[in-house]
Protein backbone atom coordinates (compact mmCIF):
# COMPACT_ATOMS: atom_id res chain seq x y z
CA UNK A 1 0.00 0.00 0.00
CA UNK A 2 1.69 3.75 -1.12
CA UNK A 3 0.27 6.10 1.09
CA UNK A 4 -0.09 9.56 -1.03
CA UNK A 5 1.35 12.60 -0.26
CA UNK A 6 -0.47 15.66 -0.98
CA UNK A 7 1.80 16.66 -4.09
CA UNK A 8 2.76 13.72 -5.91
CA UNK A 9 6.78 13.86 -6.53
CA UNK A 10 8.02 14.40 -9.57
CA UNK A 11 10.91 12.34 -11.31
CA UNK A 12 12.64 13.88 -14.21
CA UNK A 13 14.35 10.97 -16.01
CA UNK A 14 16.99 12.06 -18.92
CA UNK A 15 17.87 10.23 -22.24
CA UNK A 16 18.11 10.47 -25.71
CA UNK A 17 17.90 8.34 -28.60
CA UNK A 18 20.77 8.07 -29.83
CA UNK A 19 19.68 3.99 -30.56
CA UNK A 20 16.65 2.56 -29.03
CA UNK A 21 18.08 1.43 -25.89
CA UNK A 22 18.19 4.89 -23.90
CA UNK A 23 14.09 6.12 -24.29
CA UNK A 24 13.27 2.28 -23.73
CA UNK A 25 14.90 1.90 -20.33
CA UNK A 26 13.71 4.91 -19.20
CA UNK A 27 9.91 3.58 -20.52
CA UNK A 28 9.91 0.16 -18.89
CA UNK A 29 10.91 2.33 -15.58
CA UNK A 30 7.65 4.64 -15.65
CA UNK A 31 5.63 2.02 -16.72
CA UNK A 32 7.08 -0.10 -14.00
CA UNK A 33 6.24 2.90 -11.79
CA UNK A 34 3.06 3.16 -12.54
CA UNK A 35 1.84 -0.33 -12.40
CA UNK A 36 3.51 -0.58 -8.54
CA UNK A 37 2.32 3.14 -7.72
CA UNK A 38 -0.27 4.44 -9.56
CA UNK A 39 -0.34 8.27 -9.54
CA UNK A 40 1.85 7.88 -6.82
CA UNK A 41 4.88 9.67 -8.72
CA UNK A 42 4.84 12.12 -11.54
CA UNK A 43 7.33 11.24 -14.28
CA UNK A 44 8.84 13.29 -16.99
CA UNK A 45 11.30 12.40 -20.14
CA UNK A 46 13.57 14.98 -21.94
CA UNK A 47 15.81 14.19 -24.18
CA UNK A 48 18.99 16.17 -22.87
CA UNK A 49 20.41 16.48 -26.49
CA UNK A 50 17.88 16.95 -29.11
CA UNK A 51 16.04 19.33 -26.55
CA UNK A 52 18.48 21.08 -24.64
CA UNK A 53 22.36 20.37 -26.53
CA UNK A 54 23.55 23.59 -28.53
CA UNK A 55 23.85 23.27 -32.22
CA UNK A 56 25.19 21.38 -34.34
CA UNK A 57 25.48 18.88 -31.13
CA UNK A 58 21.47 18.14 -30.83
CA UNK A 59 21.78 16.89 -34.66
CA UNK A 60 23.75 13.93 -32.74
CA UNK A 61 20.33 11.74 -32.37
CA UNK A 62 19.66 11.93 -36.21
CA UNK A 63 23.15 11.42 -37.43
CA UNK A 64 23.82 8.53 -34.89
CA UNK A 65 22.34 5.56 -37.27
CA UNK A 66 24.97 6.69 -39.69
CA UNK A 67 27.43 7.30 -37.24
CA UNK A 68 27.08 3.62 -36.25
CA UNK A 69 27.26 2.29 -39.43
CA UNK A 70 30.90 3.41 -39.63
CA UNK A 71 32.05 0.66 -36.92
CA UNK A 72 35.50 0.99 -36.85
CA UNK A 73 35.55 4.75 -36.59
CA UNK A 74 32.72 4.68 -34.04
CA UNK A 75 34.95 2.12 -31.92
CA UNK A 76 38.07 4.17 -32.65
CA UNK A 77 36.13 7.32 -30.80
CA UNK A 78 34.90 5.17 -28.20
CA UNK A 79 38.28 4.15 -27.48
CA UNK A 80 40.36 7.62 -27.59
CA UNK A 81 37.41 9.18 -24.90
CA UNK A 82 36.98 5.63 -22.55
CA UNK A 83 39.13 6.27 -19.19
CA UNK A 84 38.69 8.16 -16.13
CA UNK A 85 40.97 10.63 -17.06
CA UNK A 86 39.98 11.32 -19.95
CA UNK A 87 36.01 11.42 -19.67
CA UNK A 88 37.23 14.08 -16.83
CA UNK A 89 39.00 16.48 -19.58
CA UNK A 90 36.27 16.22 -22.15
CA UNK A 91 33.54 16.94 -19.77
CA UNK A 92 35.36 19.69 -18.28
CA UNK A 93 36.51 21.16 -22.05
CA UNK A 94 32.70 20.51 -23.14
CA UNK A 95 31.43 22.74 -20.21
CA UNK A 96 31.78 25.74 -21.73
CA UNK A 97 30.03 25.54 -24.89
CA UNK A 98 26.91 23.40 -23.13
CA UNK A 99 26.73 24.87 -19.63
CA UNK A 100 23.66 27.60 -21.07
CA UNK A 101 21.72 24.73 -22.21
CA UNK A 102 22.22 22.15 -19.35
CA UNK A 103 21.60 24.91 -16.80
CA UNK A 104 18.28 25.83 -18.66
CA UNK A 105 17.19 22.01 -18.48
CA UNK A 106 17.55 22.20 -14.96
CA UNK A 107 16.13 25.45 -14.73
CA UNK A 108 12.61 24.28 -16.70
CA UNK A 109 12.61 21.35 -14.84
CA UNK A 110 12.11 21.10 -11.39
CA UNK A 111 11.64 17.52 -9.48
CA UNK A 112 12.61 15.75 -6.65
CA UNK A 113 15.00 12.97 -8.28
CA UNK A 114 16.69 12.96 -11.83
CA UNK A 115 17.53 9.31 -13.52
CA UNK A 116 20.36 9.63 -16.21
CA UNK A 117 19.46 6.78 -18.59
CA UNK A 118 21.91 8.70 -20.84
CA UNK A 119 26.27 8.60 -20.36
CA UNK A 120 26.17 11.76 -21.79
CA UNK A 121 23.52 13.63 -19.27
CA UNK A 122 25.23 12.77 -15.93
CA UNK A 123 28.20 15.27 -15.46
CA UNK A 124 26.94 18.22 -16.90
CA UNK A 125 23.43 18.00 -15.24
CA UNK A 126 25.61 17.48 -11.22
CA UNK A 127 27.91 20.45 -12.73
CA UNK A 128 24.94 22.23 -13.44
CA UNK A 129 23.58 21.40 -10.11
CA UNK A 130 26.16 22.03 -8.10
CA UNK A 131 24.34 22.88 -4.73
CA UNK A 132 23.72 21.44 -1.55
CA UNK A 133 20.16 21.78 -2.29
CA UNK A 134 20.18 19.61 -5.25
CA UNK A 135 17.73 16.67 -5.71
CA UNK A 136 19.52 13.92 -6.14
CA UNK A 137 20.92 12.02 -9.15
CA UNK A 138 20.61 8.28 -9.83
CA UNK A 139 22.24 6.85 -12.84
CA UNK A 140 20.59 3.69 -14.61
CA UNK A 141 23.49 2.27 -16.76
CA UNK A 142 21.81 0.78 -20.64
CA UNK A 143 25.15 -0.98 -21.78
CA UNK A 144 25.76 -4.44 -19.97
CA UNK A 145 29.20 -4.88 -19.91
CA UNK A 146 31.76 -2.73 -21.84
CA UNK A 147 30.40 0.46 -20.44
CA UNK A 148 31.99 3.80 -20.88
CA UNK A 149 33.91 5.60 -18.37
CA UNK A 150 31.36 8.59 -19.26
CA UNK A 151 28.22 6.66 -17.26
CA UNK A 152 30.52 6.83 -13.86
CA UNK A 153 30.29 10.32 -11.97
CA UNK A 154 31.83 10.03 -8.47
CA UNK A 155 28.88 12.85 -7.34
CA UNK A 156 26.41 10.35 -8.75
CA UNK A 157 23.87 9.32 -5.36
CA UNK A 158 23.63 6.02 -6.67
CA UNK A 159 24.82 3.85 -10.04
CA UNK A 160 22.19 1.02 -10.98
CA UNK A 161 23.86 -1.35 -13.35
CA UNK A 162 22.83 -4.02 -15.51
CA UNK A 163 25.45 -6.70 -14.83
CA UNK A 164 28.45 -7.75 -12.50
CA UNK A 165 30.60 -7.07 -15.04
CA UNK A 166 29.51 -3.56 -15.40
CA UNK A 167 29.66 -3.23 -11.31
CA UNK A 168 33.23 -3.88 -11.44
CA UNK A 169 33.86 -1.38 -14.35
CA UNK A 170 32.07 1.07 -11.94
CA UNK A 171 34.44 0.56 -9.33
CA UNK A 172 37.19 0.43 -11.87
CA UNK A 173 36.47 3.94 -12.81
CA UNK A 174 36.58 5.17 -9.01
CA UNK A 175 32.76 4.75 -7.75
CA UNK A 176 32.54 3.48 -3.97
CA UNK A 177 30.83 0.19 -3.67
CA UNK A 178 27.82 1.65 -1.22
CA UNK A 179 26.75 3.69 -4.28
CA UNK A 180 26.77 0.65 -7.29
CA UNK A 181 23.93 -1.90 -7.51
CA UNK A 182 23.58 -4.89 -9.79
CA UNK A 183 19.62 -4.62 -11.15
CA UNK A 184 19.83 -6.15 -14.39
CA UNK A 185 18.58 -4.00 -17.39
CA UNK A 186 14.98 -2.77 -17.24
CA UNK A 187 12.84 -3.57 -20.12
CA UNK A 188 9.03 -3.85 -20.70
CA UNK A 189 6.85 -5.56 -18.90
CA UNK A 190 5.44 -7.35 -22.27
CA UNK A 191 8.67 -8.75 -22.47
CA UNK A 192 8.74 -10.22 -18.26
CA UNK A 193 5.61 -12.87 -19.06
CA UNK A 194 5.59 -15.92 -18.34
CA UNK A 195 6.21 -18.11 -21.25
CA UNK A 196 2.92 -18.77 -24.08
CA UNK A 197 2.48 -21.59 -26.07
CA UNK A 198 4.66 -21.80 -28.91
CA UNK A 199 1.99 -23.69 -31.07
CA UNK A 200 -0.90 -21.33 -30.47
CA UNK A 201 1.45 -18.17 -31.07
CA UNK A 202 2.59 -19.52 -34.24
CA UNK A 203 -0.74 -20.58 -35.76
CA UNK A 204 -1.42 -16.61 -34.55
CA UNK A 205 0.90 -15.21 -36.69
CA UNK A 206 0.59 -18.15 -39.73
CA UNK A 207 3.66 -19.62 -39.09
CA UNK A 208 4.33 -23.29 -39.30
CA UNK A 209 3.96 -25.10 -36.13
CA UNK A 210 6.16 -27.98 -36.64
CA UNK A 211 9.55 -26.41 -37.96
CA UNK A 212 12.34 -24.59 -35.68
CA UNK A 213 11.51 -20.62 -35.89
CA UNK A 214 14.45 -18.56 -36.90
CA UNK A 215 14.35 -15.29 -36.30
CA UNK A 216 16.65 -12.39 -37.67
CA UNK A 217 16.98 -9.05 -36.38
CA UNK A 218 19.19 -5.95 -36.52
CA UNK A 219 17.86 -3.90 -33.97
CA UNK A 220 15.48 -0.93 -34.55
CA UNK A 221 17.46 0.17 -37.57
CA UNK A 222 18.03 -3.03 -39.12
CA UNK A 223 21.53 -3.39 -39.30
CA UNK A 224 24.08 -6.04 -40.42
CA UNK A 225 24.12 -8.23 -43.49
CA UNK A 226 20.67 -9.29 -42.75
CA UNK A 227 19.90 -9.70 -46.71
CA UNK A 228 23.00 -11.98 -47.09
CA UNK A 229 22.25 -14.02 -43.70
CA UNK A 230 18.54 -14.48 -44.81
CA UNK A 231 19.58 -15.96 -47.86
CA UNK A 232 22.36 -18.51 -46.54
CA UNK A 233 19.79 -19.57 -43.82
CA UNK A 234 17.26 -19.95 -46.81
CA UNK A 235 19.80 -21.72 -48.80
CA UNK A 236 21.09 -24.13 -45.90
CA UNK A 237 18.65 -27.09 -46.86
CA UNK A 238 17.19 -27.02 -42.97
CA UNK A 239 13.94 -28.41 -41.94
CA UNK A 240 13.28 -24.53 -40.49
CA UNK A 241 11.23 -21.81 -40.64
CA UNK A 242 12.08 -18.24 -41.07
CA UNK A 243 11.20 -14.72 -39.68
CA UNK A 244 13.15 -11.57 -41.05
CA UNK A 245 12.72 -8.23 -38.96
CA UNK A 246 14.18 -5.12 -40.71
CA UNK A 247 12.92 -2.97 -38.03
CA UNK A 248 13.05 0.64 -39.97
CA UNK A 249 15.27 -0.20 -42.81
CA UNK A 250 12.47 0.16 -45.51
CA UNK A 251 14.81 -0.59 -48.48
CA UNK A 252 15.55 -3.77 -46.73
CA UNK A 253 12.30 -4.98 -46.46
CA UNK A 254 11.33 -3.97 -49.96
CA UNK A 255 13.90 -6.06 -51.38
CA UNK A 256 13.62 -8.88 -49.05
CA UNK A 257 9.65 -9.46 -50.41
CA UNK A 258 10.41 -9.34 -53.52
CA UNK A 259 12.64 -12.68 -53.24
CA UNK A 260 11.00 -15.81 -53.95
CA UNK A 261 12.05 -18.20 -50.80
CA UNK A 262 12.67 -21.88 -50.69
CA UNK A 263 11.65 -22.31 -47.29
CA UNK A 264 8.61 -20.66 -45.69
CA UNK A 265 9.82 -17.07 -44.69
CA UNK A 266 8.25 -14.18 -43.25
CA UNK A 267 9.38 -10.47 -43.55
CA UNK A 268 8.48 -7.89 -41.19
CA UNK A 269 8.99 -4.04 -40.94
CA UNK A 270 9.39 -2.42 -37.49
CA UNK A 271 7.33 -4.69 -35.38
CA UNK A 272 5.46 -4.19 -32.05
CA UNK A 273 4.75 -7.42 -31.36
CA UNK A 274 8.58 -8.57 -30.78
CA UNK A 275 7.68 -9.84 -27.14
CA UNK A 276 5.55 -12.50 -28.95
CA UNK A 277 7.85 -13.19 -32.35
CA UNK A 278 10.54 -13.65 -29.17
CA UNK A 279 8.13 -16.55 -27.08
CA UNK A 280 7.68 -17.93 -30.65
CA UNK A 281 10.80 -18.31 -31.93
CA UNK A 282 13.40 -21.48 -31.29
CA UNK A 283 16.97 -19.23 -32.17
CA UNK A 284 17.56 -15.56 -32.59
CA UNK A 285 20.21 -14.39 -34.83
CA UNK A 286 20.99 -10.68 -33.91
CA UNK A 287 23.18 -7.57 -33.45
CA UNK A 288 24.43 -8.02 -30.08
CA UNK A 289 22.49 -4.85 -28.94
CA UNK A 290 21.83 -4.38 -25.00
CA UNK A 291 18.20 -4.64 -25.57
CA UNK A 292 17.39 -7.69 -27.29
CA UNK A 293 19.74 -9.27 -25.94
CA UNK A 294 17.93 -8.36 -22.72
CA UNK A 295 14.66 -9.48 -24.07
CA UNK A 296 15.73 -12.79 -25.74
CA UNK A 297 16.82 -13.68 -22.09
CA UNK A 298 14.00 -13.08 -20.82
CA UNK A 299 12.62 -14.99 -23.44
CA UNK A 300 14.84 -17.76 -22.67
CA UNK A 301 15.95 -17.49 -26.56
CA UNK A 302 19.11 -18.49 -27.29
CA UNK A 303 20.95 -16.07 -29.46
CA UNK A 304 23.47 -16.19 -32.53
CA UNK A 305 25.25 -12.63 -32.32
CA UNK A 306 26.85 -11.85 -36.00
CA UNK A 307 28.26 -8.28 -35.05
CA UNK A 308 28.61 -5.67 -32.49
CA UNK A 309 29.19 -1.79 -32.07
CA UNK A 310 32.71 -1.68 -31.24
CA UNK A 311 32.97 -0.23 -27.73
CA UNK A 312 29.40 -0.28 -25.64
CA UNK A 313 28.78 -3.75 -27.92
CA UNK A 314 31.86 -5.22 -27.39
CA UNK A 315 31.54 -7.21 -24.35
CA UNK A 316 28.18 -8.50 -24.86
CA UNK A 317 29.40 -11.27 -26.87
CA UNK A 318 32.06 -12.55 -24.45
CA UNK A 319 29.35 -12.25 -21.42
CA UNK A 320 26.39 -14.19 -23.88
CA UNK A 321 29.27 -16.42 -25.34
CA UNK A 322 30.95 -17.54 -21.63
CA UNK A 323 27.72 -17.87 -20.05
CA UNK A 324 26.25 -20.55 -22.56
CA UNK A 325 23.54 -18.46 -23.72
CA UNK A 326 24.73 -17.81 -27.32
CA UNK A 327 27.42 -17.74 -30.00
CA UNK A 328 29.11 -15.94 -31.75
CA UNK A 329 29.39 -15.66 -35.28
CA UNK A 330 30.42 -12.85 -37.14
CA UNK A 331 31.12 -14.64 -40.58
CA UNK A 332 27.77 -15.92 -43.01
CA UNK A 333 28.96 -18.97 -42.95
CA UNK A 334 29.52 -19.29 -39.39
CA UNK A 335 25.75 -18.35 -38.38
CA UNK A 336 24.35 -20.75 -40.76
CA UNK A 337 27.03 -23.44 -38.91
CA UNK A 338 25.66 -22.11 -35.38
CA UNK A 339 21.70 -22.86 -36.10
CA UNK A 340 23.00 -26.26 -38.00
CA UNK A 341 24.21 -26.85 -34.98
CA UNK A 342 21.70 -26.09 -32.43
CA UNK A 343 19.08 -27.81 -34.98
CA UNK A 344 21.19 -31.13 -35.03
CA UNK A 345 21.67 -31.10 -31.51
CA UNK A 346 18.43 -30.27 -29.34
CA UNK A 347 20.24 -31.15 -26.12
CA UNK A 348 22.23 -28.20 -27.00
CA UNK A 349 19.90 -25.95 -27.64
CA UNK A 350 17.92 -26.59 -24.69
CA UNK A 351 21.20 -26.25 -22.48
CA UNK A 352 21.38 -22.46 -24.40
CA UNK A 353 17.99 -21.96 -23.01
CA UNK A 354 18.35 -22.60 -19.36
CA UNK A 355 20.93 -20.40 -19.89
CA UNK A 356 19.16 -17.83 -21.22
CA UNK A 357 16.57 -17.98 -17.95
CA UNK A 358 19.44 -18.27 -15.78
CA UNK A 359 20.53 -14.50 -16.64
CA UNK A 360 16.73 -13.42 -17.30
CA UNK A 361 16.19 -10.53 -15.21
CA UNK A 362 12.75 -10.13 -15.45
CA UNK A 363 12.15 -7.78 -12.59
CA UNK A 364 14.95 -5.23 -13.11
CA UNK A 365 12.67 -2.08 -14.14
CA UNK A 366 10.06 -3.18 -10.81
CA UNK A 367 13.29 -3.35 -9.03
CA UNK A 368 14.45 0.20 -9.93
CA UNK A 369 11.35 1.64 -9.71
CA UNK A 370 11.24 0.49 -5.95
CA UNK A 371 14.42 2.15 -5.46
CA UNK A 372 13.73 5.44 -6.90
CA UNK A 373 10.57 5.84 -4.87
CA UNK A 374 12.20 4.79 -1.09
CA UNK A 375 14.88 7.81 -2.85
CA UNK A 376 12.09 10.34 -3.13
CA UNK A 377 10.85 9.21 0.20
CA UNK A 378 7.18 7.75 -0.29
CA UNK A 379 6.73 5.36 2.57
CA UNK A 380 6.19 1.97 1.19
CA UNK A 381 4.12 -0.62 3.46
N1 LIG B 1 12.74 -3.54 -31.81
C1 LIG B 1 11.36 -3.55 -31.95
N2 LIG B 1 10.84 -3.80 -33.19
C2 LIG B 1 11.63 -4.06 -34.27
C3 LIG B 1 13.05 -4.06 -34.11
C4 LIG B 1 13.57 -3.80 -32.85
O1 LIG B 1 10.60 -3.32 -31.00
O2 LIG B 1 11.09 -4.27 -35.34
C5 LIG B 1 13.27 -3.23 -30.47
C6 LIG B 1 13.92 -4.41 -29.79
O3 LIG B 1 12.93 -5.24 -29.18
C7 LIG B 1 14.84 -3.70 -28.79
C8 LIG B 1 15.24 -2.42 -29.54
O4 LIG B 1 14.32 -2.26 -30.62
O5 LIG B 1 14.10 -3.30 -27.65
C9 LIG B 1 16.65 -2.51 -30.10
O6 LIG B 1 17.53 -2.26 -29.03
P1 LIG B 1 19.02 -2.79 -29.05
O7 LIG B 1 19.64 -2.28 -27.79
O8 LIG B 1 19.05 -4.26 -29.25
O9 LIG B 1 19.66 -2.16 -30.35
P2 LIG B 1 19.70 -0.64 -30.91
O10 LIG B 1 18.64 -0.56 -31.97
O11 LIG B 1 19.45 0.30 -29.73
O12 LIG B 1 21.07 -0.51 -31.48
Amino acid sequence: MVQLPTVSPKILFLFSDTGGGHRSAAEAIIEALHLNFGDAISTEMVDIIKQYAPRPLNRLPDLYPSMVRLPRVWGFGYRLSDGRHRARLLNASSWPYVSKSIRALVANNPCDLIVSVHPLATAPVIRALNNTSRPPLITVVTDLVSTHAFWYHPQTDLCLVPTENARQRALHYGLKPEIVQVTGLPVANRFCQPASDKQHLRASYGWPANRPLIMLVGGGEGMGPIEKTAHAIAQADLPISLVVITGRNESLKARLESYNWSIPTYIYGFVRSMPDFMQAADILVTKAGPGTISEALNAGLPMVLYSRLPGQESGNIDYITSEGAGIWAPQVTEIVAAIRHWIDHPLNLEQARLHCQRLARPHAAHHIAQILVEKVGIPIS
